[in-house]
């Protein structure tokens, strides 16, 4: 008889295949590293232009992967920009915003709700590891640490490094002086102190040590380790500004730039782990993405970055509080290289993130994030058509394709400046007019309409939750 034969060569052949499929490896999956700088400004990398600034890692990231010169933060301050990243979602979702306190402080009580689902808690619930390091400042109470929240392990500053001042002394004072001890600021292991006041001198040079060994580990492990996902987010440059001896003196473009040159530098040590392990790990894949949580604290004149011909920094809506120099790269397969124009968002890195490794985002809430690995890919158009900028908790603006609206305008991050409402609304085409100068809205009211009406739907969609930014710590 024939068909035994079959069935029993059929079997056979299913063995010698199951013998040869290699075990289940890291490759399956990409890992992802997503570098976070702090009040890095759209102009402050030389491959955005600055004329001296020096950034060659990150212009090469940038040239071999892509330039993203229309990509958003969720807010245009710390605190709500990291929950918007981490969880794809707009901080007015969550209670991460508030016009009365704008970030979280050492004495809030209040932190990213527990029932949020970061980065780091969807993958890895899908097999991935994860490490947080550097800047959290989203709740430094055990229930809102990067360890509550989906990262196996956290290693950083909890929140911003010019908070717990003890020491009456300017933030460009304390830089000049190289003084870190004017700050109670603590460094955690996971849920402990280890070090306080933290030696900021260090800092970013202890960040990317960490962020090495998480890869290195994962080299060593070979084809068993687990996929990662690395969220490395730097305390600088945000004032006072430190930077480790190396550094010093480096740049032409002062003590700015020369913080800026270590941060590059950690950049560069990223891409050279991810390199060496590949050697080893031949099908391991892994995708960088870096930039900036907000726009350039322009108050600080010398001591804050510069958001090139962008309008305005950090704390506005105007773009330089909100557009950031982004670049996307990849190893060994290179993403679709070349500058994209069309825009992304940090909300859209969930989004990707889950297309990339062929997942759904979970189905029980909104997102306000795309999937972008069309564009990473080379398959297809940006899906984002549409940005939407809160100022606290309201909406001041919306951009449309290339037409941007303000309802309402505040100047930069100063105290004393005063909301200003617009009505008809101030509207500009970002396309022909990137440092918004020029407002077009009398000639224009049938684009008005199209945002007013996008702005109401938006609006329509969004509902009333606790408030984590103005809960204290009694006492
Ligand atoms: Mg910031």
């Amino acid at each position: 008889m024939k068909a035994p034969s079959i069935y029993l060569s059929s079997i056979l052949f299913s063995v010698f295949t199951l013998l040869a499929a290699p075990p289940a490896k890291a490759a399956d999956k990409p890992n992802f590293i997503v570098i976070f700088a702090d009040d890095l400004g759209y102009g402050d990398l030389s491959c955005f232009g600055h004329p001296t600034i020096n950034t060659p890692n990150l212009d090469q990231m940038a040239a071999e992967g892509q330039k993203w010169t229309n990509f958003y933060v969720a807010a245009c301050v710390c605190t709500p920009s990291r929950a918007g990243l981490l969880t794809g979602r707009l901080p007015i979702r969550n209670g991460m915003c508030s016009d009365k306190r704008r970030v979280l402080f050492p004495n809030s009580a209040g932190g990213l709700p527990p029932s949020e689902i970061t980065i780091a808690k969807f993958l890895k619930q899908k097999g991935y590891q994860t490490a947080a390091i550097g800047k959290w400042h989203l709740g430094h109470l055990p229930q809102f640490l990067p360890t509550s929240h989906g990262f196996d392990s956290y290693y950083g500053i909890p929140y911003s490094n010019d908070m717990d001042r003890i020491a009456k002394k300017s933030n460009t004072q304390t830089a000049i002086d190289e003084d870190y001890k004017a700050y109670d600021l603590p460094l955690m292991r996971d849920t402990k102190i280890i070090e306080n006041p933290v030696d900021q001198r260090t800092i970013t040079k202890r960040y990317t040590e960490e962020a090495v060994k998480v890869i290195r580990q994962a080299q060593q492990k070979g084809d068993s380790a687990k996929p990662y996902f690395i969220y490395l987010a730097h305390n600088l440059p945000h004032v006072p500004l430190f930077r480790s001896e190396k550094f010093k003196d480096s740049s032409i473009a002062g003590i700015y730039g020369d913080v800026i040159a270590e941060i590059d530098w950690s950049v560069g040590q990223v891409m050279e782990a991810v390199q060496e392990a590949n050697e080893k790990s031949p099908n391991s894949q892994t995708y960088v993405i870096f930039t900036s949580d907000n726009g350039p604290w322009l108050s600080y004149k010398t001591h804050g970055g510069s958001a090139g011909l962008l309008r305005d920094g950090k704390g506005s809506t105007w773009e330089g509080g909100m557009r950031e120099p982004t670049a996307m790269w990849a190893w060994p397969k290179q993403v679709n290289s070349g500058v994209v124009q069309e825009m992304g968002s940090t909300l859209d890195l969930l989004p990707t993130f889950a297309g990339l490794i062929g997942e759904k985002v979970p189905g029980d809430r909104t997102y306000d994030g795309y999937d972008l690995s069309p564009v990473l890919l080379g398959t297809g158009p940006s899906p984002r058509k549409e940005m939407f900028y809160y100022h606290g908790a309201q909406l001041f603006a919306v951009r449309s394709g290339q037409y941007k609206a303000h309802f309402k305008t505040k100047t930069s991050y100063v105290k004393g400046q005063k909301m200003v409402e617009h009505n008809p609304p101030l509207l500009y085409h970002l396309g022909h007019d990137p440092s918004e100068k020029h407002d077009i809205a009398k000639d224009n009211a049938d684009i008005i309409e199209k945002i007013k009406q996008l702005a109401a739907d938006h609006k329509a969609g969004i509902k009333p939750v606790e408030n984590q930014l103005i809960k204290k710590i009694e006492g």
